[in-house]
C-alpha cells in the first residue's frame, strides 16, 4: 500500500516536472515522509530521482548533471550543487 503511493507519487513528480519542477520536490518529499511512516523504503529506481541532501527530484539534464566513470555514477544536484555517487552495475 505505502509502496504503490510511493510509486504513484515519483511517477507524479515525473510528469509534472516540465512545468512545474517545485510540485516534483513536493512530491518527493511526501513520498519520503510515507516512507518513513510506514518504514517502507524507497525503491532503488527512485532513489536515484531525488538528492540524498536536499531531497530535490533529479531529472537529468534539467535539475541534475550525470557523469560516468570507470565504476561509478556521479549525479550533481542543480539545486545545491552536491554530489551523490553510485556504483556502476
Ligand atoms: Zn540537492
Amino acid at each position: 500500500m505505502a509502496k504503490q503511493r510511493i510509486e504513484i507519487l515519483f511517477g507524479l513528480a515525473e510528469k509534472e516536472f516540465g512545468e512545474h519542477p517545485e510540485r516534483s520536490n513536493r512530491y518527493v518529499q511526501l513520498a519520503r515522509r510515507i516512507g518513513m511512516r510506514h518504514n517502507v523504503r524507497i525503491p532503488r529506481e527512485f532513489k536515484r530521482r531525488m538528492c540524498k541532501h536536499c531531497y530535490s527530484y533529479l531529472m537529468p539534464g534539467a535539475s541534475a548533471r550525470v557523469r560516468l566513470r570507470k565504476r561509478y555514477v556521479t549525479v550533481t544536484c542543480l539545486a545545491c550543487n552536491r554530489q551523490m555517487r553510485y556504483p556502476y552495475p
